[in-house]
């Protein structure tokens, strides 16, 4: 999923008919090949919102995560020089936090926010279903369990929830 690196506006950035193309397309490779494709409705809607990841959900990594809790505390990203700095911490050097929607990012952002999740049955199906995907790409031998989620609902905002970071 592309996420536009710091300062970049050229013709790759996506725009809303863009983005509503590529959920489109996922959510349809979804329907054709749920066999072969890990995904879930609340995985297209996630990566594929107006609002960047960070905006949507808090990311927990270190350049973002400035508090006492969230993978800040433990996450280093040493260099050549064994350096480390927090304000350049990330899974994914120089990607605009504001643009960012890495599916790779997605699986510490979203993951990490169960409490923006809890104001619904519906909300809560979309979380699981993110984790699950997670689990099925990420862990050796998890094998998906069919998605509880149907459609793609909308992500939730923290001040929707009151649920904070
Ligand atoms: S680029 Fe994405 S994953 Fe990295 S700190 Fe920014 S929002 Fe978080």
């Amino acid at each position: 999923m592309f996420s536009a690196t710091v300062g970049y506006q050229g013709a790759l950035s996506h725009t809303p008919a863009s983005l509503a193309e590529t959920r489109l397309a996922m959510l349809a490779l979804l329907a054709d090949y749920p066999e072969q494709v890990l995904f879930s409705p609340y995985s297209a809607a996630a990566h594929t919102d107006a609002l960047s990841l960070h905006d949507l959900y808090s990311c927990p990594y270190p350049r973002q995560n400035q508090g006492q809790f969230g993978l800040g505390r433990s996450f280093r990203q040493y260099r050549s020089d064994l350096t480390w700095s927090r304000e350049a911490a990330c899974c994914v050097p120089d990607t605009d936090c504001a643009d960012c929607r890495h599916y790779a990012a997605g699986s510490a952002i979203v993951t990490a926010r169960m409490n923006r999740h809890i104001g619904s049955v519906d909300q809560f199906r979309a979380w699981l279903d993110y984790v699950d995907t997670y689990l099925a790409v990420w862990v050796q031998g998890y094998a998906k369990n069919p998605n509880l989620g149907t459609v793609p609902i909308a992500p939730v905002l923290a001040r929707q929830t009151g649920a904070g970071r």
